[in-house]
């Protein structure tokens, strides 16, 4: 998240310093890896103001519709772009892809300095400062504003001027690549099953990239297992809605975790993405979410420089602060009951969850509602996410 608000800051003439732990290419980068994410069009927009998305579009794949559907009931809905008329309701994109783009961008710009490998190592946060220092493998910096975004498993928010609720998942997700017998015309599956959620996401090659929550034991047993036992474990878990599933490559799994700060800010300080909020995958949503707290950001720093106020002042970082809360208590509050509705098999939840998935069918209006903040299209947004660049305001 660092580096996309390096690159939607650019334009407005600050000096930016941008330090990054691990390299691009490094096995141990744990933002940029193996793993393919679901970009919802909200970020794509996004993407575009800030002058990245044409690196990424070449390996993009859209997502047309996507059908949901609860394992072993008929409960199901399909969600499709046309519902709410824009060209594709997310993208399907390699992180390292992702990664690539940005460091290209941070690596060209005369404005921004990258340094990598670099760390910050300690950030001396002193409420009424009018700068603040931060200790690094590059020396001391003093600067008006830090922004921290070392990620989930953040050490530079762990100190007493934060507090955060974390909570771990006994589950755990397990990521690959799937082929499969047919095109899947740009369909995800999101399939819920006894043990959790698994999605199916199309890849521009035709292939599927595959999400499957399961319970550690057999998340372990799924990725140990040789490719023929995983292809036919998968094919039982999903059905064959998709097709037969031909291959597999780069099974992995993930522990899971949820870890929100109280508040973003402390001093001249805000923490965006993973180490503000780190939410379960199942809905595709922590990148995004991390996107949009750089969208909203970008915008409340740039009306602070227009105004000629402090970027770094209380004032400012509290604005940022409200316009975030609403939306990073909502996904993380439709993840967790996503899991406790998905994953329990009381005979009357089971129930109750087609009549829901069946509902949204029957629903137009309430499709569309649900669709629109999926996607990261509905409500105010910051010009970025508009599609629209921050100098134009
Ligand atoms: C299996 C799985 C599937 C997912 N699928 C999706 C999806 O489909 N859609 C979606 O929106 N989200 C998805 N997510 C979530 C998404 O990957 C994260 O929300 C996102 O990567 C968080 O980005 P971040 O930049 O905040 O943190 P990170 O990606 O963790 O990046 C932190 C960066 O900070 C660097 N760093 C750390 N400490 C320091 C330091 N002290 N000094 C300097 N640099 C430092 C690290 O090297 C790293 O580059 C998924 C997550 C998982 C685990």
């Amino acid at each position: 998240m660092g580096a996309s608000l390096a690159c939607a800051l650019e334009p407005l003439g600050l000096k930016i310093t941008v330090l990054e732990e691990t390299p691009l290419d490094s096995d141990q980068q744990p933002s940029f890896d193996e793993r393919t994410i679901a970009l919802t069009y909200g970020s794509r927009q996004i993407f575009d103001a800030i002058g990245i998305w044409q690196a990424i579009e070449m390996q993009a794949g859209p997502i047309h519709r996507i059908h949901v559907s609860n394992r072993g009931h008929a409960g199901f809905t399909r969600l499709d772009r046309q519902q709410i008329g824009t060209d594709a309701l997310g993208y399907v994109v390699p992180t390292r892809v992702l990664g690539k783009a940005l460091t290209r961008r941070l690596a060209q710009s005369s404005s921004i300095e990258y340094h990598c490998p670099a760390s910050a190592m300690q950030i001396d946060i002193e409420p009424q400062a009018n700068t603040v220092r931060v200790g690094s493998t590059i020396g001391v910096i003093d600067t008006d504003l830090v922004v921290i975004a070392d990620g989930g498993r953040s050490s530079l928010t762990q100190g007493p001027s934060w507090e955060k609720t974390t909570r771990s998942y006994s589950e755990q997700a397990l990521i690959g690549i799937i082929g499969v017998d047919r095109p899947h015309n740009g369909t995800a599956f999101e399939r819920f099953t006894e043990h959790g959620p698994l999605a199916l996401l199309p890849l521009k090659d035709e292939r599927f990239a595959l999400a499957w929550t399961l319970p550690e034991q057999r998340a372990q047993q799924m990725v140990d297992c040789d490719p023929t036992a995983f292809l036919s474990a998968l094919q039982d878990t999903f059905g064959d809605r998709a097709g037969q599933f031909t291959r597999c490559e780069g099974r992995r799994v993930y522990p899971l975790s949820r870890s929100i700060l109280t508040s973003p800010i402390s001093g001249r300080c805000v923490a965006i993405g993973n180490s503000a909020h780190r939410v379960h995958p199942v809905a595709g949503q922590g990148f995004n979410l991390g996107l949009r707290d750089v969208a909203e950001l970008a915008e409340q720093l740039a009306n602070a420089l227009r105004a000629g106020d402090d970027i770094g002042d209380t004032a400012v970082l509290r604005a940022y602060a409200r316009t975030r809360e609403r939306q990073t208590r909502r996904v993380s509050r439709f993840t967790d009951g996503l899991l406790q509705i998905f994953a329990n098999e009381f005979p009357g939840l089971s129930a109750a969850r087609n009549i829901g998935l069946n509902l949204i069918e029957l629903c137009p209006a309430a499709k569309t509602l649900l669709l629109r903040r999926t996607v990261g299209i509905a409500g105010p947004l910051p010009r970025l996410a508009r599609g629209l660049s921050l100098e134009s305001a």
